[in-house]
């Protein structure tokens, strides 16, 4: 199609975006050009049109024309010498060739429209923009004679307007050249002002928006005078906005074609128009000469909707999601250098990717350039370029040349990289070091380009002191370069390109998750509950263009597919979302879309999306993508409700110090007065570091003390895992006669817990005294480190599944973030097969299962309240256990630490609820034998071989040997390491202990006792 440059702005029905130009082709070279009379007559009924090219060619002159879709009825060259001759088409093109004579070319046709979204041809109305007359292979000078349908008005490209009308006959001219022409009618309301002398706006609304004009036409006038103030007089002798059935957004030279339906949005005026008009000048009067590509598009989004959001104070947000948007609908490997953007049509393949570079990347060259050169000379440049090029074809050679003449400086290199190359500039921060210059601190690091070529660039950097905050700007050109800056006093912290100067990669704090993020996707797996969603949301599904989309019902996503694709859940029905957000289910009426990261993978997304019905979805289906912007949205009724962007950081933030809280010393409370306000909870968690034997003294006071207050009171520990409590039902409640080290043994403490039982001893007794239940929390440790290590649950027993709580919420603010640093921590150690999709499924598999057991219990024993020992990352009030409980029930809940024994925390008051002063203090430690033990099995028989003596213990001296199989300390069996705990828990140093062996002798094996004197070795727990 040889004019398919003419479609550069086609709306897809209610687009929204910027309306877009129609080249007009100013061939500068030939001053007196060929003649093009067009007559048509329409006849709506049929939506046709009936028409007579007659084409004047000059001698030696031959001539091509593009009758594609025109039913040609009758055809005749007619030569000046009275030749006359009818021609034969083929493959609707028609060539004449070269001849000495001027001749007069005539072709007859006939049009008829189809459904589209181009032409119309209707008693509502006629457009017609695209193959609805012979289209020569060059630029003609045209006149058109057009009889309309009663009662209807006309635009078309001409010197006048309104158009001179005779009877129904409209006669227009037009002295710029064009390759086609363009025309709308119908049954117009007209309306006009003027904005100055010799030049009137007007517009052509349809009757039923003839209230919408008067807006339309002041801003229309509004932005005439601006953009005639900053470049040069408009270039045309009017400007008609007109209406157009068809949801469609054109400009036109002197006119531009608008759908109704966009029309009445009410931002339009506001954005759009603008950008439409800026057209005339850039675009249309200066047009595009395409062998360099197509600069225009991203110059008039720079000069007006960029500008018109900077004015409202909104630049530095707008930048941030242009450069959001370029990376969210490109492809780093697959994507076009801005050298080759040529046309922002939506019809052609990959056209967001395309739109991404010419609109999003060409806008920021835009900004970078201004920020580069200054203002003055950037605005005097883009005045010069205009004036210079009014009336015929520019490429980007042509700006550049006009912008270094006003800066005085070369940007060849800069257009070069900036044109030429598909990658962007990525930008990180490493080696930050602040030391001292005589009394000066003197902040220094590298800034390092991670692109495989450097790029040069003015970076600027906002330095942060307790006193003041410092800019300036660093030009940058090699992979690494070292900066250093003086400081007056220490920085807080500092920010790389905080107003987002130039396109580049966003940081893991500055990305947001955005519906574009979903839209631009190539990878996409949409998760359905049932057959019936599929048919509710189908309207859905078929807006969507990506290439590789998957849809899978919930009962055949696996559990690592949800950790490799970006993923959209639709409707509430189905199970899978919940593993990963909990309940997130608000049952609103209307439409819903929540975009967040996938817990999983945090690079990618995940979108639920839910609709009260179909009509709800229908009814936003199709206008969806024109909000890629946000990251939640509501819709009632199709309309508008809730549009929100999760916050997130401005540029590179780099915090070197964290100013500490604090709170006055008078408002420290007594323990009873703690005690009395946290009586008030029905569930109180007490944070502990494992070791710290303050931490579990002040559990067992605090349980001592609530006790007092309810005595209908549950202790639920980590420690433990669910399926002992049978083991502690009967140690603690009595249920069955059992001794402490038989507890200790069925209920595996040393096997799954293996700290120090000391810690809990007490806590435990009191419990078993006053009968208090104590209810084991943990999930079993193997399910656990399966998760984690396989990364995902899919490889889990089925009826391990079904134990699992069914809703599990990973994206609780905070909670990914802090478990990325422990899980970085972790691969740093010995760790390091675990993914981190599995590591935050494990922790969250182990937070809601004892966040599940604690609401079962408190729902079954509605009189009890319960005090929760557990690690103070899980009793973290933001995102640990509590908010998961109260999730499932809604009660009063408190969470207490020891702030002594948990460092780390500067931001206390989003971990706790109150705090404590508890001194650390030590357990005495146990004593030791002198051995170190080896475990090992043997026909499913366990035990311990002395594998060393230490040579500081007695245990050589009482006669042990290194080869002895340990059997029985003072009586009791000894199997496992567990064993000998139990059995050692109540031993003194310089006490006597009797261990009895079995002794390899030659042919048999003898069992042999001693006693040994225990000793205090510098020894780990292990080695008893
Ligand atoms: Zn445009």
């Amino acid at each position: 199609m040889n004019n398919s440059l003419a479609f550069l702005h086609v709306f897809i029905p209610f687009l929204i975006l910027s309306l877009c130009t129609v080249p007009t082709i100013h061939a500068e070279q030939e001053d007196a050009h060929e003649n093009y009379q067009l007559s048509i007559d329409f006849d709506l009924q049929k939506n046709q049109l009936t028409g007579t090219a007659k084409i004047t060619i000059r001698a030696n002159q031959q001539l091509t024309l593009s009758l594609n879709k025109l039913r040609v009825t009758g055809s005749l060259l007619k030569a000046q010498n009275g030749d006359e001759k009818t021609l034969v088409l083929e493959h609707n093109v028609l060539t004449i060739p070269e001849s000495d004579q001027q001749r007069e070319l005539y072709i007859s046709y006939i049009r008829k429209m189809g459904k589209s979204f181009e032409n119309i041809i209707s008693p509502e109305g006629i457009s017609l923009v695209s193959n609805w007359h012979p289209i020569p292979n060059r630029p003609m000078n045209f006149m058109l004679v057009a009889r309309l349908p009663d009662g209807f008005t006309a635009v078309s490209e001409s010197d006048l307007f309104p158009l001179q009308q005779a009877g129904d006959t409209i006669t227009t001219t037009f002295t710029t050249p064009l390759l086609s022409l363009h025309f709308a009618a119908g049954p117009y309301h007209h309306q006009s002002i003027k904005v100055r002398e010799g030049l009137m706006v007007h517009t052509l609304f349809f009757q039923e928006d003839k209230l919408l004009a008067d807006s339309y036409l002041k801003a229309a006038a509004r932005y005439i005078e601006r953009y005639e103030s900053e470049i040069d007089t408009f270039p045309y002798n009017h400007y008609v906005i007109a209406a157009n059935r068809l949801p469609t957004g054109f400009g036109f030279p002197g006119f531009t074609l608008i759908g109704q339906m966009v029309l009445r949005l009410p931002f339009i005026k506001e954005t759009s128009l603008g950008h439409e008009i800026l057209h005339s000048w850039f675009g249309n009067s200066v047009s595009v000469d395409y062998r360099e590509g197509n600069w225009c598009e991203g110059l008039t989004s720079y000069l007006a909707d960029h500008s018109y959001r900077a004015e409202k104070g909104e630049g530095i947000q707008d930048r941030k999601e242009t450069i959001a948007n370029y990376l969210n609908y490109t492809d780093q490997d697959d994507v076009i250098p801005l050298s080759e953007f040529y046309s922002a049509s939506h019809n052609q393949p990959q056209a967001k990717a395309i739109r991404a570079v010419g609109y999003a990347k060409s806008a920021m060259f835009f900004h970078e350039l201004k920020e580069k050169i200054g203002d003055q000379p950037f605005k005097e440049a883009i005045r010069t370029f205009f004036t210079e090029n009014s009336g015929r074809t520019a490429s980007w050679s042509d700006l550049q040349r006009n912008l270094e003449v006003s800066s005085q400086l070369d940007l060849s290199g800069f257009f070069r990289e900036r044109l030429l190359r598909k990658e962007i500039p990525s930008v990180a921060v490493e080696n930050i070091e602040v030391n001292y210059q005589g009394h000066h601190p003197v902040l220094s690091f590298t800034l390092v380009q991670k692109t495989q070529e450097p790029f040069t660039l003015v970076v600027p950097i906002a330095i942060k002191t307790a006193t003041t905050s410092i800019f300036q700007k660093e030009h940058i050109t090699d992979k690494r370069t070292e900066i250093t800056i003086r400081l007056n006093s220490l920085p807080i912290g500092f920010t790389i390109d905080p107003e987002y100067s130039f396109l580049r990669q966003l940081s893991e704090g500055e990305r947001v998750a955005r519906w574009s993020s979903f839209l631009g996707s190539r990878k996409t797996l949409i998760i359905i509950g049932s057959l019936q969603d599929k048919e509710n949301y189908d309207s859905l599904l078929q807006s969507f263009d990506q290439s590789e989309l998957t849809l899978k019902l919930e009962d055949t996503v696996t559990n690592q597919e949800l950790g490799e694709s970006n993923l959209l859940f639709l409707g509430t029905t189905q199970n899978v979302s919940k593993t990963l957000f909990g309940d997130h289910n608000q049952n609103m009426p209307g439409f819903t879309l929540d975009v967040r990261k996938n817990p999983l993978n945090p690079q990618l997304i995940a979108v639920l999306a839910s609709g009260s019905d179909k009509s709800e979805i229908d009814a936003v289906a199709r206008r969806l993508s024109h909000y890629g912007k946000y990251s939640s949205l509501r819709f009632l009724h199709g309309r508008i409700q809730q549009k929100t962007i999760n916050p997130s950081q401005s540029g590179m933030v780099i915090t070197l110090e964290m100013v500490p809280d604090g709170g006055k010393t008078s408002s420290i409370s007594s323990f009873e007065q703690i005690i009395e306000e946290l009586s008030r909870s029905r569930v109180i968690y007490v944070g502990e570091s494992h070791t710290s034997y303050a931490d579990h003294l002040l559990q067992l006071r605090l349980i001592e003390a609530l006790y007092k207050h309810h005595p209908k009171i549950a202790i639920g520990m980590e420690m433990f895992p669910a399926n002992k409590q049978p083991a502690l039902d009967s140690y603690t409640l009595g249920t069955v006669d059992m001794d402490e080290k038989t507890f200790l043994r069925e209920s595996e403490y040393f096997k799954v817990w293996r700290y120090d039982y000391r810690f809990f001893r007490d806590i435990i007794n009191f419990a078993k005294t006053h009968s208090l239940p104590v209810v084991g929390l943990n999930l079993e440790k193997k399910i656990v480190s399966n998760v984690f290590r396989s990364g995902n649950t899919d490889t889990l027993e089925k009826k391990v599944k079904e134990l699992l709580p069914k809703e599990r919420d990973l994206d609780i603010p905070g909670y990914k973030e802090r478990l990325s640093i422990m899980h970085n921590v972790h691969l740093k150690g010995s760790h390091g097969a675990g993914k981190f999709s599995g590591f935050i499924q494990a922790q969250g598999l182990w937070d809601e299962t004892m966040a599940a057991n604690i609401v079962q219990f408190l729902q079954s024993n509605p009189e009890y309240k319960m005090i929760v020992l557990a690690g103070a990352q899980h009793t973290r009030k933001d995102y640990g256990i509590p908010p998961r409980v109260k999730r499932r029930i809604d009660i009063e809940q408190s969470s207490v630490i020891n702030i002594y024994s948990h460092e780390g925390h500067p931001d206390l008051a989003r971990v706790a609820d109150y705090f404590f002063l508890a001194e650390p203090i030590e357990l005495p430690q146990i004593p030791k034998i002198g051995v170190i033990l080896l475990a090992g099995e043997k026909d499913g028989q366990k035990f311990l071989t002395i594998n060393k003596l230490s040579p500081n213990g007695q245990a050589g001296a009482a006669g042990l040997l290194e080869g002895d199989i340990l059997i029985a300390i003072d009586g009791a069996p000894i199997e496992e390491m567990g064993d000998v705990q139990i059995a050692m828990l109540d031993t003194k140093e310089g006490g006597k202990i009797g261990i009895t062996v079995l002794r390899n002798n030659g042919d048999k094996d003898e069992e042999m006792e001693f006693t040994v004197t225990l000793s205090s070795l510098e020894l780990p727990m292990e080695h008893p």
